[in-house]
């Protein structure tokens, strides 16, 4: 007997690799093994894919190929972009303060915190409202004449609720004051539109395996101008920005991946889009205590995520995963810990709701089937759940 096929709805978690992905690399790993900086005609070759690969990525972001640093995913992105920017800006104006949101993937939040413990840097924390937005006019408080501000780091599109954020209009509030700004563009990728100068923004963090490229691969614009010091030395590579024998085959991969899910946006959004409010329309009327997490309107197409009051999400991650269906409570991190999300906490949802925070993120391989699968066993599980294991806080 088949095993029933698996109904993966984690993809914001990550991907499967595509094959034209996978067809794309396999040269650079058995034919043109060569190291990019070698002078030897099997490294040449590696070095020429290394260049196509970074134009072809300058291309779509309507960037130019010298502002794209390749690294080893969206954690080193982000690392980078902060401890690139701030203590660079901080030496060349004084500039003193980073600005971040309170919803911000750990890669951000927690190295501004690093930068602000063991660096000398003071924090500002912009808050959100309860659908994880940012408010304008909490980023122009913050802001200030934005003298002593170093840098501003504010996501595209958030991981666990999948609210987009204002990113261009708080760019247009930092270009006015000479402050640089970086966007986690990790889960935006491949739904928003990447074009740096459309943002407005100085840096911008993404990582290949949440858009069906290679894991331990990513890049980060910067903006030729913005002070930047690098936090890998070691070697000339990436004009001196990040140093260590660049993965060519995984840095091809990623090129090809963007520029596939980059033809296909537009499509594949309005494909998803449908999906998505089927689920969050039917999980809404059928699941007793279920309440959308996130904006209803300003919100990634592939993106579903709720509270279930009165389970805890493990229970029912397990449950589903029995019934052939992969998702999340809502970050990676924070599975498997009973720690509340902080994204919840600060969108003023309580921890006893919060401990029930299910995300389902739509991709390629979902079909409608895929979710009248989901919404036919969804209300039993949690009933069932509900039964066994109450909330008790
Ligand atoms: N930023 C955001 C918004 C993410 O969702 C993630 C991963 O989930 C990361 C950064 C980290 O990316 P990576 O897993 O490539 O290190």
């Amino acid at each position: 007997m088949n095993a029933p096929r698996l109904i993966y709805m984690d993809h914001s978690a990550t991907t499967p690799l595509r094959p034209e992905v996978l067809d794309a690399m396999l040269p650079y790993f058995t034919e043109y093994y060569g190291n990019a900086s070698s002078i030897h005609s099997v490294g040449r070759r590696a070095g020429v894919a290394l260049a196509q690969a970074r134009r072809t990525i300058a291309e779509l972001l309507g960037a130019k190929p010298a502002e794209i640093l390749f690294t080893s995913g969206g954690t080193e992105s982000d690392n980078a972009a902060l401890r690139g920017i701030a203590p660079a800006r901080r030496a060349a104006t004084g500039a003193n303060r980073i600005i971040t949101t309170a919803v911000e993937h750990k890669a951000v939040l927690q190295t501004a915190q690093d930068l602000a413990d063991h660096f000398g840097f003071t924090l500002t924390l912009l808050p959100v409202d309860s659908d994880g937005m940012v408010a304008l006019r909490d980023v122009e408080a913050a802001l200030g004449d934005g003298q002593d501000v170093a840098l501003v780091s504010v996501m595209l599109a958030n991981n666990e609720v999948g609210t987009i954020q204002p990113v261009a209009e708080i760019a247009a509030l930092c270009r006015e004051r000479g402050v640089p700004i970086h966007t986690d563009a990790v889960q935006a990728a491949g739904k928003l539109s990447l074009r740096v100068d459309e943002l407005g923004v100085d840096a911008l963090s993404t990582s290949a395996h949440k858009f069906y490229g290679p894991k331990g691969t990513g890049f980060l614009y910067v903006r030729s101008g913005t002070p930047f010091w690098p936090t890998m030395t070691g070697g000339s590579h990436e004009a001196s920005r990040r140093a260590g024998t660049e993965n060519v085959p995984g840095i091809v991969g990623m090129a090809r991946a963007l520029a596939l899910v980059e033809a296909e946006r537009e499509q594949e959004n309005a494909r998803l889009r449908v999906l998505r409010d089927r689920l969050i329309g039917g999980i809404l009327e059928t699941v007793d205590g279920a309440v959308v997490t996130g904006s209803r309107t300003a919100r990634l197409a592939n993106h579903a995520s709720f509270v279930l009051r009165g389970v805890e999400a493990e229970g029912v991650l397990i449950a589903l995963d029995l019934a052939g269906i992969a998702a999340s409570s809502g970050s990676a991190c924070m599975s498997g810990s009973h720690r509340p999300s902080h994204v919840l906490e600060a969108m003023g949802v309580p921890a006893a709701d919060a401990v029930g925070g299910l995300r389902l993120s739509l991709g390629h391989s979902n079909t409608p089937e895929d979710v009248e699968t989901v919404l036919a066993r969804l209300p039993a599980i949690v009933a069932q759940i509900k039964g066994v294991a109450p909330v008790l806080l």
